[in-house]
């Protein structure tokens, strides 16, 4: 017997999408292209709003004594503000710090990648097939994500089986608050005009698996490498394959 459900949410990392593409290439990726991405780009409208953000972020961390903060130089030559921007980046990105600012460097830099094909969105072999087959079915879906809902655009856009973005209905990003907290889950709830009941989630990460519970959703967890835990209160699968969910 299968679920019956109308809409099924998705975590990405670890879900959808392996850990290791965004750790090991996605932020590698800005680390390494961030000096040619100001090269080539410098006198753009784009650019110059992301060096001010940049700058009002580094400004604020100074007024806040942000420890070891680097200073973004707006007022020197060129070459001192680029360097002062690639000291600020990998600082910032040395914290695994989520700005505003940092963010949407980060986003143009990577939509650059996958325009140009040097990146491609990582998906399990399971999760395509899947996802076709429940959107045939006529369930709903959606992401929610901490990765920016533009991020996560790009990374289904450009996959090796193409743009997937038709898939869903909606993408969430921590704008309706931490994957943590319930009531994130309800201010998606609200969103997608859902009772919980009507609702599945499927994570990796069992807090993010204990709120979506509490706000009535059911939470499924994805265990992609390693055992299965024999204590879980949760529903347990290794492959989206195994997710039994029909249209209600
Ligand atoms: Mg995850």
């Amino acid at each position: 017997m299968g679920l019956k459900k109308k809409a099924i949410l998705l975590d990405i990392e670890g879900t959808t999408t392996s850990i290791s593409f965004v750790k090991d290439v996605l932020f590698p990726y800005v680390k390494t292209h961030l000096e040619s991405y100001l090269n080539k780009n410098w006198n753009t409208d784009e650019m110059k709003l992301d060096i001010k953000l940049l700058a009002e972020q580094a400004d604020q961390d100074i007024v806040n004594n942000v420890p070891g903060v680097v200073p973004v130089k707006e007022t020197e030559s060129e070459q001192a503000l680029k360097q002062s921007i690639i000291s600020n980046v990998l600082w910032q990105m040395s914290l695994d710090r989520k700005t505003k600012a940092l963010k949407t460097l980060q986003g143009h830099i990577w939509l650059d990648g996958y325009n140009d094909g040097q990146l491609v969105g990582h998906i399990y072999p399971d999760v395509f097939p899947c996802l076709l087959k429940w959107k045939d079915a006529g369930l709903k879906l959606y992401i929610y994500s901490s990765g920016s809902v533009a991020a996560q655009k790009l990374l289904f856009k450009h996959t090796e089986h193409g743009d997937l973005l038709h898939l869903f209905s909606g993408f969430f990003d921590t704008g309706v608050g931490p994957k943590v907290e319930s009531t994130s889950y309800r201010n998606i709830l609200n969103e997608v005009s859902c009772d919980p009941d009507q609702v599945v989630f499927l994570t990796d990460i069992v807090k993010e698996a204990e709120a979506a519970n509490v706000s009535g959703i059911t939470p499924i967890l994805l265990v992609r490498d390693g055992p299965l835990s024999s204590t879980s209160q949760f529903t347990q699968v290794s492959s989206f394959d195994q997710i039994d969910v029909e249209c209600s």
